[in-house]
Parts: structure tokens; sequence; C-alpha cells
């Protein structure tokens, strides 16, 4: 049972179902993407413990697979103390919904490198914690994920807007915040790692842009001195042995000059991981799927320079088209995928583009042209 049906989770189904098995998906709105390609499914909050409990009750579930973060994880501690299984671990995914969990971990019991943090849990400890952390500082509800309720605050007037933002903008709508020193990095990497039946895998490390907090486009592999790349493998390493179980995890580092500076990490698959659809044999979901049931991961097979774009779309759209895709596709080594999301909703990342080439610049640059010469408009209601 997969928990949370966005794009990511599609491509899981997908691969799960390559592999025989018998997928059951579940978000809170219908025809979701994973539901598309999903044996059956189920519309739910996945926030009510009691609606979810029944779900997995019925279905009786071998696996229980978290897509996304906004579930009662709760709920998922007591049903694997049950005898469920929740992947990669239902104790991974209470703590990793919750970036105070996260940081302290690795900051304090881990020793990693992160960016200097404080909490706050009201206005005037904000005020204070900001003072403290100095400027310019990032500030993020605990509770969040994809740059919602994240602001930067670059002067003592963005303040008020950047706490305000982070009470409208958390997952359990207002509370606690944490206050970063921003990294002033020169680039930043999402290392997506394989905890599998035979030991740790890693796959080539992703370069990414965000705009907002909001992934926009990634590529493989980022260019890293051998130092910072063997600093980053062993931070994950860490981590996600700290976390446990099977499955893939993005670990999100900052990197400047050889140092690495731990960011986050997910225990599931990551979106800037996208670019492994066409990078790698095994893509982080084949992957995730594989780590999940037990079987093998002899080797991941990187087929060289390779990039991925978000088709993020502006506006409202009830059934979006996609024109022009003869052009878009007439290039050797490209690829797309089509979320087939229902609605635009005034912002929304609707497909990927994806492209491989002789250098990471010029996988980009196909991307960007894929990107120029695709046609959007509204279909037929
Ligand atoms: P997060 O949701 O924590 O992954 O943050 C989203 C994005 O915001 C990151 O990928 C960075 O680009 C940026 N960001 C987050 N925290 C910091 C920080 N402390 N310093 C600089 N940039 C940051």
């Amino acid at each position: 049972m997969l928990l949370g049906s966005g794009e990511l989770g599609r491509e899981v189904v997908i691969e799960l179902k390559r592999l025989g098995v018998e997928v059951v998906a579940v978000d809170k709105y219908a025809n979701a993407p994973a539901m598309q390609v999903a044996d059956r499914s189920y519309v739910v909050s996945m926030l009510d413990a009691e609606k979810l409990e029944k779900i997995i009750t019925d279905e009786n579930p071998g696996y229980i697979v978290p897509e996304v973060e906004a579930i009662a994880t709760g709920k998922l501690l007591e049903l694997q103390k049950r005898g469920f299984n929740v992947i990669p671990t239902a104790e991974a995914v209470n703590f990793t919904m919750n970036r105070q969990n996260i940081r302290t971990l690795a900051a304090e019991k881990l020793g990693m490198k992160t960016s200097p943090y404080l909490f706050a849990d009201d206005f005037e400890s904000f005020k204070e914690a900001v003072g403290k952390i100095g400027l310019p500082c990032v500030v993020k509800p605990i509770m969040s994920s994809s740059g919602h309720g994240q602001s930067l605050v670059k002067t003592p007037d963005d303040i008020k807007k950047a706490w305000d933002y982070s009470q409208s903008g958390g997952r359990a709508g207002a509370g606690r915040d944490i206050v970063e020193g921003f990294v002033d990095f020169d680039y930043e990497i999402t290392l997506l790692t394989v905890r599998h039946s035979a030991g740790t895998a890693f796959c080539e490390p992703v370069g990414h842009k965000q705009i907002d907090g909001d992934y926009r486009e990634s590529w493989q592999p980022a260019a890293m001195t051998s130092q910072a790349k063997e600093k980053a493998k062993e931070y994950a390493k860490k981590i996600t042995d700290a976390l446990g179980g099977y499955g893939i995890f993005g670990v999100e580092l900052f990197i400047k000059g050889d140092e690495v500076i731990f960011s986050e990490v997910s225990p599931r698959p990551h979106d800037t991981g996208m670019v492994t659809l066409i990078s790698q044999n095994l893509s982080e979901f084949a992957l995730h799927a594989r780590a999940i049931l037990g079987i093998p991961i002899p080797a991941i097979r990187f087929y060289g320079p390779a990039a991925s774009r978000a088709v993020v779309v502006e506006g409202d759209y009830k059934n979006l088209q996609y024109g022009n895709l003869d052009k878009v596709l007439s290039r050797p080594d490209t690829d797309m995928r089509i979320f087939s999301k229902p609605e635009t909703g005034g912002h929304r990342r609707m497909a990927v583009l994806l492209a491989r080439a002789d250098s990471v610049e010029n996988a980009r640059k196909i991307t960007k042209e894929m990107l120029d010469d695709l046609e959007l408009s509204e279909g037929e209601i």
C-alpha cells in the first residue's frame, strides 16, 4: 500500500507492478498519478488516523510505503507494533517528518556539520532566534516540505513577514519554526542512498536548482572534488544507518569547496532523483522497489551525464494538453514523463523532461530546448 499517490509514487507503482506486486494507492484526491497505474485506490486524508487504520486493516498490505510526509505517522508506529511492515521503518517515517528531529540527530548525536540553527514557538522567541543566528537566515516550519512556509530573512523588515508566512505554510498549520543560518554554498546535491538486503549503495550525486525551495532542474553527476564526494557518502551512510530499514533515501547536502554541510534527509524517492529515470539502469524508483522487496541490487549502472527539468505550469488548467511533442522528443537520448494530474490549480509540477548527453551542461541545455518547444494548452473539458 502506497501512502501518497503523486508522480514519484506513480513510478514506484510501475516498478512494483513490473515485479508482480499488487498495489493499493492512497491519497486525498481522486485519480492522483499513482492511482492511475495501481490495482486499487482509496481517497482519504492520510492525516486522519482512524480512517488510515481502517484502510490498512481492511487491506492488510504486506508493505506500507509512505510517499509523502503528511501522514498520521503516530498511527504507523502503532500498526508496526502490531506486525505491519512500514518502509523503511515507522520510526524513520515518524522521525523525519519533523525538521527538528533530523537536525538534532545529525548535528548533536552524529556530529555532522550543519548550518547554525535555533527553534522558536512564538514571535518573541523567533525575533530573539533571528537576532542570535544573524542575517541573512532561512526560516522554515519544522513540519513542512517543498518550500511551504519557507523564506529568507535578509533585512530586519523581513522578520515579521517571515514569521507570518511560516505560520500559514506549515503542514500542521501554525507551529514551531527552525531558524537556520544562511549557508553560502557553492552548490547543493542530493545523494540518493539505498539501504538493501546486501548493504548500502549510492547513486552518482545529483546536483539541482531550487526556486523558493521547489526543485526545477537536476543533473547527474554533480561535479565534486573526491574529498567532498567521500565526505558526502560518509554523511549519507551515517544518517541512513541511524534511520535504518530498507529503501531509498534522499540525503540533501550543501557543498562548499571540500566541505560538506548536512541539510536534511527523506526516507523515500526524492523529486530531484527523477533524473535517474534516464541516467541509470535502475532508477531511484526501481531501487526503492527492489530494496523494499529484499531483491538484490548487485550494481547500479550509470549511463553518463543526464538532466531533468520540471514542467511547472502556472495558471488554471482543467485538462492540460501537451503539444509539439514530435519536436520535443525529436532529439536522441531524451524522454519525458507526463504525470496526468487532473488539474493545475494555479501552480503545479505536471511533467518532467529528461535528457542524456556528452556533458551535464549539454544535457541541461537540451532539457531547456525541450521546455521551450513544449506547447501547453487547455483541452476539451
Ligand atoms: P529544504 O526544504 O530544507 O530542503 O530547503 C529547500 C531549499 O532551500 C534547499 O534545497 C536550499 O536551496 C535552500 N535552503 C534551505 N536551507 C538553507 C540554508 N540554511 N542556507 C541556504 N539555503 C538553504
